[in-house]
């Protein structure tokens, strides 16, 4: 018999909210990821945890609903990672005023008691003390109300590590390459370690594909005549420097010229502006945006901001794919499914997709309801409602480093603590460097420049400054040879190309 109850195949939010939900029941709990936590979708989110106003303007209560909850749920269980975001819709047209005033106030009693703070009218004078860079002509009024903002990749990572708390055994760089029936039932995986070449196979008694974007891959290796489940989009975002937004509010953009909601939000002292929405072909693991993308987000930055920012001014830009769970044929992206969808093949294959960030907990309790009715086993209660997120114990953090770090900040920092930071315009140090790999599993130096850190994210060319010293450092901790760091920093140089803006 194998002594895994439970295989889950991805690590981005789904798999790794999955793994905590089914160790934290007391399974035994395997989680296989092919590349990095998070390094697929759930490190390219806008960093929002929230309803979602636009799937309120759909009519979509129950889904604003469930993620409203969620929302405050995550507030509580990792409050050194979700941070209480204002947002401000400043209101140029005089029928917006009482349109979204209406809209929000829906939104706070749908919050109920997860409220985070209730929405209020801004005078214009108000929105100018608050957004000192907003366009002022034209500008009447504004609104004002709050939701979650985090590090995508942070909580990514706290949540492998708060399912290895509740002893869980989760591997990055591990890709399932195939599925292993017996009778016509999957019962374990074959799986590939990418960085080596070295293949195992794993035995479960319930096998949950969690592999985002990628799930129809992984279906089709259960059955190669497996129909679609999903259609993708990609989004794309830019970040800018903190000038062009210097106020602790984010902009909230309620209707751009194609009809979708676009932020411009404060994240690790830069601005993030996104995001688009356009249909793509096929999955890549590396999508990136268009050049049309980068002048639709700068022309609609510009058309809010005092200052116009221009290609020049972008640090990084970054792009994720969306799985939308297909429904009927002819419907624009925009407008299909954001709720998450469960599947179980003939052979007992269990397939989740969809939802966002925000939800990621209650996919993981639906995922994992299921996986005891397909496994037979008496239900144990979810447990996930309050639990703590690895790191939890810091309710206000003040410095960046316990945002990040949460009650483990000091242990970060007493690893080097004369370190000076790596780069003149991030604050990382090579404590975090350490850290990452010493107790976030952080393989490559791609893994600390993207995701333990977000140098990539935030600022690609000072990451990109910041790689051979990095490097430097990962050979000594990791016994690399000299052409094995040589070969990390170029592949690292490549990457970090395709976060420039196109041209630069
Ligand atoms: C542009 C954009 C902005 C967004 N902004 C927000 C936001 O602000 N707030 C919010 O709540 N939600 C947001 N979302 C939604 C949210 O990011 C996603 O719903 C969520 O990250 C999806 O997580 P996932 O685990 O299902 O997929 P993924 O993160 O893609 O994870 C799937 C994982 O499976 C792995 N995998 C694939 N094949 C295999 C294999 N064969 N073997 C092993 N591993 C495999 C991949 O490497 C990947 O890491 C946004 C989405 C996009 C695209």
């Amino acid at each position: 018999m194998p002594d895994t109850d439970i295989l889950i195949i991805g690590g981005g939010a789904t798999g790794l909210g999955a793994a905590v939900d089914a160790a934290s029941r007391g399974y035994a709990t395997l989680l296989l990821e092919q590349a990095d936590f998070a390094a697929g979708t759930s490190s390219r989110s806008t960093k929002l945890v929230h309803g979602g106003l636009r799937y309120l303007r759909q009519g979509n209560v129950k889904l604003v609903l469930e993620a409203l909850k969620e929302r405050g749920r995550l507030c509580a269980n990792a409050p050194h990672l979700v941070q209480h975001q204002l947002f401000i819709i400043p209101i140029y047209n005089w029928w917006h005023g009482p349109f979204y005033g209406m809209g929000l106030k829906l939104y706070d009693r749908l919050a109920g008691e997860w409220r985070l703070q209730p929405s209020q009218s801004l005078s214009r004078a108000e929105v100018l003390q608050q957004l000192p860079t907003v366009t002022p002509t034209g500008l009447q009024r504004g609104i004002l109300y709050c939701d979650g903002q985090f590090d995508d990749t942070r909580l990514a990572v706290s949540l492998a590590r708060t399912a290895i708390d509740h002893g869980a055994r989760i591997l990055n760089y591990t890709k399932v390459v195939g599925l292993i029936r017996e009778q016509g039932l999957v019962t374990g995986v074959r799986a590939r370690d990418t960085l080596t070449g070295k293949e195992d196979e794993y035995r479960a008694r319930v096998i949950v594909n969690a592999t985002g974007v990628f799930a129809d891959d992984v279906r089709r290796l259960d059955d190669q005549g497996a129909s679609p489940m999903l259609t993708v989009s990609r989004g794309t975002h830019i970040v800018l420097p903190r000038t062009f937004q210097p106020g602790d509010s984010a902009i909230m953009i309620p209707q751009t010229t194609d009809g979708r909601v676009l932020f411009a939000v404060p994240w690790h002292d830069r601005v993030v502006v996104g995001t688009t929405d356009v249909a793509v072909p096929a999955v890549d693991a590396e999508p990136r945006g268009s050049a049309e993308e980068l002048d639709f987000l700068l022309e609609h930055a510009g058309r809010y901001l005092t200052q116009r920012p221009t290609s020049a001014d972008v640090l990084s830009t970054f792009s994720g794919l969306r799985s939308l769970v297909k429904s009927g044929a002819g419907k624009s992206t925009s407008s299909l499914s954001r709720s998450h969808v469960l599947r179980v093949e003939p052979s007992r294959l269990i397939t989740v997709v969809g939802g966002k960030w925000t939800t990621y907990r209650k996919m993981a309790q639906d995922v994992i309801d299921q996986a005891e009715q397909v496994g037979g086993w008496e239900h144990r209660p979810c447990r996930t409602q309050d639990l703590p997120i690895h790191g939890h114990g810091v309710d206000l953090p003040e410095a960046w480093h316990e945002r990040v770090y949460g009650c483990e900040a000091s242990d970060v920092r007493a690893t080097m603590p004369d370190a000076a930071p790596l780069h003149p315009r991030l604050p990382y140090t090579a404590a975090d460097v350490f850290w990452g790999m010493r107790h976030e599993m952080a393989r490559t130096l791609e893994d600390v420049l993207a995701r333990r850190t977000r140098a990539l994210f935030l600022d690609a060319r000072a990451a990109m400054d910041m790689a051979p010293t990095v490097a430097a450092l990962m050979e000594k901790e990791l016994d690399w040879d000299a052409s094995h760091t040589q070969q990390q920093v170029a592949m690292f140089m490549d990457l970090a190309r395709g976060y420039l803006p196109p041209g630069a």
